[in-house]
């Protein structure tokens, strides 16, 4: 079992994101766009979907798995 924990790489916050459907962590994961920009997302490891990465001082939040 693991969690997905996103930091703020500028005040520490953090925080564990759950699956509002069946509670799973969601997993890390990444998505390339059509201009070939890469967007950090979160998604359900049983397929209810998928998120943007939380935001926190303007940036992305970087996802550590533990
Ligand atoms: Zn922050
Ligand atoms: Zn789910």
């Amino acid at each position: 079992m693991y969690m997905a924990t996103y930091e703020c790489p500028k005040c520490k916050m953090s925080a564990n994101i759950t699956c509002g459907k069946c509670n799973a962590p969601l997993k890390d994961a990444s998505l390339k766009l059509d201009n070939g920009q890469k967007v950090q997302i979160c998604e359900c490891p049983n397929g209810h979907g998928k998120i943007k990465s939380p935001l926190c001082c303007g940036q992305d939040m970087s996802c550590s798995i533990s």
